[in-house]
C-alpha cells in the first residue's frame, strides 16, 4: 500500500532556463523562454542547482539575500551554455559567509576550478570568480560515482555520451526522484540499458530531446538526441514523466508546442519543458518498504506556465 501525505517535505523541480547551446529571444520565443539549463531541485528545504547556464542569473535574482548560506551547483559539464550564468549570480555578490560549492563529474576527477578561472578572468571576463565576495569551492569526481553530502543526502550519477563527456544526475527524496540527463546523444541500439537503469521508474526525467528524428540525420554527432528518443527511453525504463530540455534555439512556440503534441499522443506525461514552470512531488509513506511508488497513482503537478511578458521591466 503506498499512502501520501501533504508535507513541505516535498521534492520540487524549478525550470530557470531550458534552452540548449544558446538563448533564444523575440517574440515567438515566449513561451518556452529564452536561458540556457538551469533546474532548480528542492529535496525538502535542501537547494540543489543543476547546470550554470544563463538562468542561474534569474534564479538568484529570485533567491537574492534569502539564499542558503551553502549552495551546491551540480555541473553537467563545461561547455559555455552550461556555465555562462556562474558571474552573474546575485548571491555570489551579497555575502562573504556564502560558499558555493561546484560539482563536475566529466574531467577524470577534476574538478571545474581551472577551466572556470581560465575564462572567467581577463581579458575573456573582466571579473575572476575568486574576486567575488561569495567563496567558491570546486569539488571534482568520476561519473557514475554517488556523492554524499554532509547532511546524509545521496545523489546518484551517470557518464553521458557527449563530445569531452557529461554527467548525469538523479536525485532523490522521500521516495520520489528526477534525473537529469543533459547533454546526451543517444546510441546505436537505443535506449542504452545502463542509461535505463539509471532512470528506472524515476518520477520526472529531464531528457535533451534538441532535435526531432526528422532533424537528426543532420545533426549526427553534434552531442544532443531527439525527443523520440526521450520518450523510447521512458517507456524502456518505467520514466512516469518527461520533461524535454537542451530546446534548440531554432524552434519557436509554435513548433515546440506541435512537437509536444505530437509527443503527448504517444506518451501524455511527456512535454517540453518550460522557463519558470515548477513541479512539486509529495513525499511517499510506503508500508511495505519498496522504496517504488505506484506509477498509476502518480500525478505530476503542473503549474500553469508562467508568461515573461509577467517578469518583463
Ligand atoms: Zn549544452
Ligand atoms: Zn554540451
Amino acid at each position: 500500500m503506498v499512502r501520501r501525505v501533504a508535507s513541505s517535505d516535498a521534492l520540487q523541480v524549478r525550470f530557470w532556463g531550458t534552452r540548449g547551446s544558446t538563448c533564444a529571444s523575440g517574440p515567438q520565443f515566449v513561451e518556452f523562454g529564452s536561458h540556457t539549463p538551469c533546474v532548480e531541485v528542492r529535496c525538502g528545504e535542501r537547494l540543489f542547482i543543476l547546470d550554470a547556464g544563463t538562468g542561474l542569473s534569474a534564479l538568484g535574482m529570485e533567491l537574492g539575500p534569502s539564499a542558503p548560506e551553502k549552495i551546491d551547483i551540480l555541473l553537467s559539464h563545461l561547455h559555455l551554455d552550461h556555465i555562462s550564468g556562474m558571474p552573474f549570480f546575485k548571491p555570489a555578490l551579497l555575502a562573504k559567509e556564502r560558499v558555493i560549492r561546484t560539482y563536475c563529474g566529466h574531467l577524470e576527477g577534476e574538478s571545474a576550478m581551472e577551466p572556470l578561472s581560465r575564462l572567467f578572468s581577463p581579458p575573456l571576463f573582466p571579473v575572476r570568480l575568486g574576486q567575488l565576495p561569495a567563496q567558491f569551492e570546486y569539488h571534482g569526481f568520476k561519473a557514475g560515482e554517488p556523492l554524499t553530502f554532509d547532511d546524509g543526502t545521496r545523489i546518484d550519477t551517470h557518464l553521458l555520451n557527449h563530445p569531452g563527456g557529461a554527467t548525469g544526475y538523479r536525485l532523490s527524496h522521500r521516495g520520489r526522484s528526477v534525473c537529469y540527463i543533459s547533454d546526451v546523444e543517444h546510441s546505436d541500439p537505443w535506449p542504452d540499458p545502463d542509461l535505463a537503469a539509471f532512470v528506472r521508474d524515476t518520477d520526472l526525467m529531464i531528457f535533451d530531446g534538441m532535435f526531432s528524428d526528422a532533424e537528426y540525420s543532420y545533426c549526427r554527432g553534434w552531442g544532443h538526441s531527439t525527443w523520440q528518443k526521450g520518450v523510447e527511453l521512458s517507456k524502456a525504463a518505467g520514466v512516469k514523466a518527461l520533461a524535454i530540455f537542451h530546446l534548440y534555439p531554432g524552434h519557436d512556440d509554435d513548433f515546440l508546442k506541435a512537437a509536444e503534441a505530437e509527443m503527448q499522443a504517444v506518451m501524455p506525461t511527456a512535454f517540453m519543458a518550460r522557463e519558470r514552470q515548477s513541479f512539486r512531488f509529495e513525499p511517499v509513506e510506503d508500508d511495505f518498504d519498496t522504496g517504488c511508488a505506484d506509477p498509476l497513482k502518480t500525478q505530476v503537478g503542473r503549474e500553469k506556465p508562467v508568461s515573461l511578458k509577467d517578469f518583463a521591466t
